[in-house]
């Protein structure tokens, strides 16, 4: 029971005059930062991104049709979400992937997620290079694939 009481210091000496000049940052503590930022962030993040992928004409010209939103509608952005994190891991992530560049149909009303993967440039390891600035020839760690998960997510609500 007197246990209880020492957690508190402990802590506090973690946080040195480092963290505390630095931001407010929340109290949380958590040793991996990286994969915090899977779900339902603000939009905000995204916009640089976004602005560039608005300047490519092939970037720009996807878009979602009645199939795409219908199926969309019916899976619900939960199910969505979750099978667009699985298409990553399964297609994306690995180190080496013997059908890069043709990993991602095109199609419409197959599975929304691929057409936003090719407006994103998170359609192969190439554009992951070119957009996102992430090697080729090494697997994504879990951060790179919720950040891809989410600009994936945050393309569709937005041509939804
Ligand atoms: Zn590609």
């Amino acid at each position: 029971m007197k246990e209880k009481q020492r957690s508190t210091p402990v802590e506090l000496s973690l946080f040195s005059d480092e963290e505390m000049s630095a931001t407010q940052h929340p109290s949380r503590q958590s040793p991996e930062p990286v994969s915090q930022t899977a779900t339902a962030e603000p939009d905000g993040r995204f916009d640089a991104l976004f602005s560039r992928l608005a300047q490519s004409e092939f970037r720009s010209s996807f878009y979602l049709n009645a199939a795409d939103k219908a199926y969309i509608a019916r899976k619900g952005w939960d199910k969505i979400r979750q099978g667009a994190a699985e298409t990553i891991a399964r297609r994306l992530a690995p180190a080496v992937i013997s059908n890069d560049g043709r990993q991602t149909p095109m199609r419409h009303g197959v599975f929304p997620p691929f057409i936003a993967q090719h407006a994103t440039g998170c359609c192969c390891r190439s554009c992951l290079l070119k957009w996102h600035g992430i090697p080729k020839g090494r697997a994504l760690t879990a951060g790179e694939q919720a950040y891809l998960t989410d600009v994936v997510m945050e393309w569709l609500r937005r041509h939804v």
